[in-house]
């Protein structure tokens, strides 16, 4: 029921005061799951466009998209925003597997954690379907994260390459207990810097190609986020894109999963 407010509305107070908190201590000496505690990401500008709704809704994503146009608690969180950044646009630097340009997929601008490297400055991507598939490693060692050396487990299907979604401010808001754990079938904003995952299929966290370690979740980002004008991430997944980070190793993951 935690995953599903709307399912209890009425009692949505209450709820703040249960102390839901996903466990942050080490697992017997290991690293925790856990990074950093969650963060709404939200975006007020150019979002939620009818005509790419109808289009969805076409090639069958319909329950996702009716439930992404409907207002969300989620999408305007009580808490205020600790700090400011963007999505979208494209980044610097080649993907080291297929040579497109990498994407960004989130600045983190001047969110607390960049200073401290309890995040990564930066998130970025290659959106092509083999590499998000494999899951792709990123060097933050410099100003620019780099595509670290890697070979597809999937052949390259020769998919057009998508426009960047839109380059869009973005402010960061720590999440109400109730949210801290959300299902990704049920809308709301699943566009999310820290936390747990809100997991499409089994909950699966890369290790870092450096010290082996488990990668917590950086970052995730919903495909169905309805960019005005423009497709979003569904060009890229159906399901949700996950960023990780090694802060020791300062190695940036990221992954998708969809149906
Ligand atoms: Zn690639
Ligand atoms: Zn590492």
């Amino acid at each position: 029921m935690l995953q599903a407010p709307h399912l209890i509305e009425q009692h949505a107070d209450e709820l703040d005061d249960v102390p839901y908190i996903w466990p942050v201590d080490p697992r017997d000496g290991d690293r925790s799951l856990v990074g950093l505690p969650p963060h709404h990401i939200v975006i007020r500008e150019g979002l939620v466009d009818d005509s790419s709704i109808e289009h969805s809704v076409r090639i069958g994503h319909s329950a996702q998209w009716q439930a992404l146009a409907s207002p969300d608690p989620t999408d305007q969180p009580s808490a205020p925003s600790i700090g400011e950044g963007r999505v979208g646009g494209l980044a610097d630097g080649l993907c080291s597997a297929c040579g497109w340009r990498l994407h960004r997929v989130l600045e983190l601008g001047t969110f607390p954690g960049v200073d401290d490297g309890t995040v990564p400055a930066q998130i970025v991507a290659c959106p092509n379907m083999p590499c998000m598939w494999t899951g792709q490693f990123f060097s933050h060692a410099d100003d620019a994260p780099v595509s670290m050396p890697r070979v597809n487990y999937f052949p390259d299907a020769g998919m057009p390459v998508p426009d960047p979604v839109p380059d869009l401010p973005a402010t960061f808001h720590p999440t109400r207990p109730r949210w801290h754990v959300q299902d990704w079938g049920l809308g709301g904003n699943l566009n999310r810097v820290g936390g747990v995952g809100s997991w499409v299929q089994d909950m699966i966290y890369p290790t870092c190609p450096t010290c082996a370690q488990t990668m917590p979740i950086a970052a995730q980002f919903g495909a169905f986020t309805p960019f005005e004008g423009s497709y979003g991430w569904e060009r890229w997944t159906e399901g949700i894109i996950y960023a990780f980070w090694c802060r020791d190793c300062r190695i940036s993951a990221v992954t998708s999963q969809q149906t």
